[in-house]
């Protein structure tokens, strides 16, 4: 049988790397011309209990060691003022969640594939029943099974569920620093090792150190979805930060990318129908509240291909998986759409701090809980 996966995103990629470790053919269809075509985004935390599973079922445990930073889970959250409410510290052995670059994990996975399994430039414009896949050159062809990994705005979804994602009412404002240890040494000494917040009044300013020098930072507030403001605009809408925070605004390099954030209701669930599923975001669009959004687009990918490769019938393996995964990400997908809502509505409470080590253990008794049930 034909398997085609549409997207060659973090979730796809993984899919069709662990069918080919099981000796499966498949092929991924993207849009983007090639996998450095477009920029990446930011960095990714990998989570012991999910993410780090699905590489290790991929087999990239060692290459996604040497281009982790586990120094960079470190965590500064500061009020408006500038004082410090909370630092988390963590050592270069801490494995519960290190961080990666989303370009360089696309690009692992990419290259551990079969040559020729990612058809670089295939936009799809629209399945229809019977697996048949249109692209934007006009071309088609027919699978057994098709996978949507394809995102947000994905082309499977329509064939399964009329849910579409909804604005979450909030929008993060794209900035960036390159060089910054040279070139801006007071965003240097805000971000740390790993992840600055501050956070008030209902916005956030958030930094986060990158591989090669490079800081990403996020200004996260509550506007109409179209809205597109400048630096002069961001800077009377964070008048209450302190000035070395709005620092963020008008030292950062290149143009403001605006991301207003949308999510699909959740919990969401589907009706299976043969020869179609749905993985990642595609699946579970959530706000990007808990980090969950690639660690659980992995583990789809992994637990799809597994289930696949366990038979006997793919549309049986398809069903079983179906019924994991939704079960698995309708709470957390419902509960990081609450937890933005609710954020960017009151007004920051200190007694709000997650607790980050707990957090860090459960990440890592998960994963032990996961594998031994897996395994009994
Ligand atoms: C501002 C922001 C910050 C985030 N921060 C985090 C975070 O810290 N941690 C975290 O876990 N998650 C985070 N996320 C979410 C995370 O990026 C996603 O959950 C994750 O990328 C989902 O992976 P995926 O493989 O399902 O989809 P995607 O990464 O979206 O990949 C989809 C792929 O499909 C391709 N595609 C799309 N449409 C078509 C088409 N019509 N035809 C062919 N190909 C197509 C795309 O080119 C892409 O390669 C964040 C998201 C945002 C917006």
């Amino acid at each position: 049988m034909e398997i085609a996966i549409i997207g060659a995103g973090p979730g796809g990629l993984a899919c069709a790397r662990v069918l080919q470790l099981h000796g499966i053919d498949v092929t991924v269809y993207d849009a983007d011309a090639s996998v450095t075509a477009r920029d990446q985004g930011g960095t990714l935390d990998i989570h012991a209990d999910t993410g780090q599973i699905a590489l290790a079922d991929a087999g990239l445990t060692t290459e996604f060691a040497a281009l982790a930073r586990p120094e960079s889970q470190s965590k500064r959250m500061l009020d408006p003022s500038g004082a410090l409410v909370m630092e988390h510290v963590v050592d270069d052995d801490e494995t519960a969640a290190p961080e990666i670059d989303r370009r360089q994990l696309r690009e692992m996975l990419a290259a551990s594939l079969w040559p020729g399994t990612v058809r670089w430039g295939h936009k799809v414009t629209e399945v229809r029943d019977g697996g048949r896949i249109r692209f934007a050159d006009g071309s088609s062809v027919t699978a057994g099974l098709v996978i949507g990994a394809d995102g947000a705005w994905s082309r499977v979804r329509p064939l399964l569920t009329a849910a579409t994602p909804e604005y979450t009412g909030v929008t993060f404002v794209e900035v960036r620093f390159d060089d910054v240890d040279d070139r801006h040494p007071a965003i240097a000494a805000l971000v740390g090792a790993g992840h600055m917040w501050a956070n008030g009044d209902g916005r956030s300013i958030i930094l986060q150190r990158n591989s090669g020098g490079h800081v990403r930072g996020y200004l996260g507030l509550t506007v109409a979805a179209d809205w597109r403001g400048g630096r002069a605009e961001l800077l009377e809408r964070f008048a209450c930060f302190a000035p070395e925070l709005r620092r963020v605004i008008t030292d950062s390099e290149g143009d403001l990318v605006h991301r207003p954030i949308f999510a699909l209701p959740a919990p969401l669930t589907w009706p299976h129908r043969p020869g179609l599923t749905l993985l990642g975001d595609a699946a579970h669009l959530m706000a990007p509240f808990g980090g969950e959004g690639v660690n659980l687009a992995l583990l789809d990918g992994a637990e799809l291909a597994r289930e696949i490769a366990a038979g006997p019938a793919p549309d049986e393996a398809v069903l079983r998986y179906e019924r994991r995964m939704l079960a698995r990400s309708g709470p957390v997908a419902a509960g990081a759409n609450a937890a933005i809502k609710e954020f960017f509505e009151g007004a920051f409470d200190p007694a709000d701090v997650p607790d980050f080590a707990e957090e860090a253990e459960r990440w890592k008794r998960n994963a032990a809980e996961y594998l031994a049930a897996r395994d009994s």
